[in-house]
């Protein structure tokens, strides 16, 4: 049944126009390509003829107008707000995607990133004239060595993933450097896809360690895999599963005793900022997603920035440049030799950082203090662990009814003999005004569903979502299938191939013009 008449999308039947004529649902309003709804006849703008020009072009007049689309402005306005509104997003509802920390981005990180003395300088400027955007890369650079206890920073990443190959790439360096090039990295299964994906990158067989029954790795499972061949270990803490790795140090010290260093996957700091000793736990180098817990905006392929910190043994082997300040001059020191490092593999992007996402980061750090961060930390695994508490009776928990960090991770068990997958759940929790928390990863339970709250959501918030779940659930147990495998309804688009646009990318278009 089709309960709407708009257009489908990719993939789909195209559903009768039974009731409206435009595509248009209640204010939710169709929009076409640009292409397609413009009138090519006339221009968007009206200029007056030229005075005193001369009309002598020399043959240089156009022949045909150009084939641009002509719209007036509060129609090419129009045009880019109804599409904005056709992204859901954190300011427009609860977004509890796992693993991706979509929290409330405060507005006054927005209002300091566009001063003009951080939004309109330029990586060419000669350092003396960006002395202050120099400083508050060394003043974040601070605070995240004082938040995880390391000794050394790079602020040179893009992403999560671009810090994961900084810190493989200084481990190989590190071992080459001793002459002990080695072959192989350990990886939990629980640990995040990038991690796999980043050591084979680099060069090196990827072994996966299976967790025990708890989700959770064991020192012994780790031990069994070391030798003489083992480059590192490349661990997620908290795990994809939502669960802090508590063999962590015991895991460390067999790592290194064997020769080999450990590379902590912190992209999600939420759940161990202000309370957990980084370097303790015996991490030799982990990258940092500002744009997580450090509250940027972000999806969609960015912006982002992966600072990596490193231990005392790996810092010599960070990439180019070093940040470093002497009598009050900051600069940026290019020169390996001058920067007493041994780093043979230089820069990880052609210039310095991701200045807009430095400059939130730091708004938030200050807005919220030292002790303001571990708050921040503790409202995120409560509210995480509310969520599992009040749902753990109606879903299933792969690992038992234990405590959680950041984010809480339900399978799919709760609809055996429904005739519902998780994918018709998360569906279903589109219609009902939700965004899907993440589903099928991580890949080490059958059917996962991924929940993450973060700190930002109110009591209230999370009752309403904890309520919806909970009636979804006693919907697909009383057999109402049609509301899950038909959903979503209400959304502009019903379910979109979710793979053809990667595999069948295309990127001309070729309607009219
Ligand atoms: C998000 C994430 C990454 C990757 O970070 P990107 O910035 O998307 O490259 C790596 N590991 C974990 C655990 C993550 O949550």
């Amino acid at each position: 049944m089709n309960r709407e008449g708009r257009p489908t999308g990719a993939g789909e039947t195209q559903a009768p126009r039974s009731r409206t004529f435009t595509g248009n649902k209640a204010l939710q309003i169709e929009e076409p390509l640009i292409f397609e709804r413009a009138d090519y006849g006339h221009g968007g703008v009206d200029l007056p003829e030229p005075e005193g020009l001369s009309t002598n072009l020399a043959g240089l007049e156009q022949e045909s107008a150009p084939d641009l689309p002509g719209l007036s402005e509060p129609e090419i306005m129009r045009h880019y707000v109804r599409l904005s509104q056709k992204n859901f997003s954190i300011d427009g509802g609860f977004y509890p995607l796992g693993s991706c920390t979509m929290k409330h981005n405060p507005r006054l990180n927005e209002k300091m990133a566009r001063l003009p003395g951080f939004a309109d300088i330029h990586p060419l400027q000669p350092q003396s004239t960006v002395q202050g955007a120099l400083e508050l890369q060394h003043e974040i650079s601070g605070w995240l060595c004082n938040i995880t206890g390391m000794s050394a920073v790079t602020l040179a990443p893009r992403a999560g993933a671009h810090g994961e190959l900084a810190g493989m790439m200084a481990i190989r360096a590190a071992l080459e450097a001793r002459g002990d090039a080695r072959s192989v990295v350990l990886t939990p299964e629980s640990s995040h896809g990038t991690n796999p994906a980043t050591a084979s990158l680099v060069g090196y067989k990827v072994k996966a360690i299976p967790a025990r029954a708890d989700g959770t790795v064991s020192v012994e499972a780790v031990r069994e895999h070391l030798g003489p061949d083992v480059a590192g270990i490349m661990i997620t803490n908290p795990n994809t599963c939502g669960l802090f790795e508590r063999d962590f140090a015991a895991i460390s010290a067999a790592v290194h005793e064997a020769g080999g260093f450990v590379y902590g996957d912190g992209a999600n700091l939420n759940a161990l900022m202000g309370r957990a000793d980084v370097a303790a736990l015996g991490v030799d180098a982990m990258h940092i997603n500002l744009h997580k817990t450090f509250s940027t905006p972000h999806g969609g392929g960015g912006p982002g920035a992966g600072p990596v910190v490193f231990s005392k043994a790996l810092a010599p082997f960070a990439p180019l440049p070093l940040l470093r300040e002497k009598y009050g001059v900051f600069s940026l020191i290019e020169n390996p030799d001058e920067a007493e490092n041994a780093s043979p593999f230089g820069r990880m992007a052609a210039f310095q950082g991701q200045m807009g996402v430095f400059v939130r980061a730091l708004s938030y750090m200050l807005s919220h203090g030292g002790n303001g961060l571990a708050r921040s930390t503790d409202d995120a695994v409560l509210n995480a662990n509310y969520i599992r508490a009040r749902l753990a009776d109606v879903m299933s928990l792969p690992f038992g009814n234990q405590s959680c960090m950041h984010e809480v991770l339900f399978d799919d068990a709760f609809l055996k003999d429904t005739g519902v997958t998780t994918l018709d759940f998360a569906k279903a929790m589109i219609d009902e005004g939700f965004h899907p928390m993440t589903v099928y990863f991580p890949l080490v339970v059958h059917g996962a569903m991924l929940i993450e709250p973060t700190e930002s959501e109110s009591k209230e918030t999370l009752d309403q979502f904890i309520e919806t779940m909970r009636a979804l659930v006693k919907a697909a147990r009383s057999g109402e299938t049609g509301r899950f495998t038909n959903a979503p309804v209400f959304a502009p688009r019903r379910r979109l191939d979710e793979t053809r646009a990667a595999r069948q990318p295309v990127l001309v278009y070729e309607g009219k013009i």
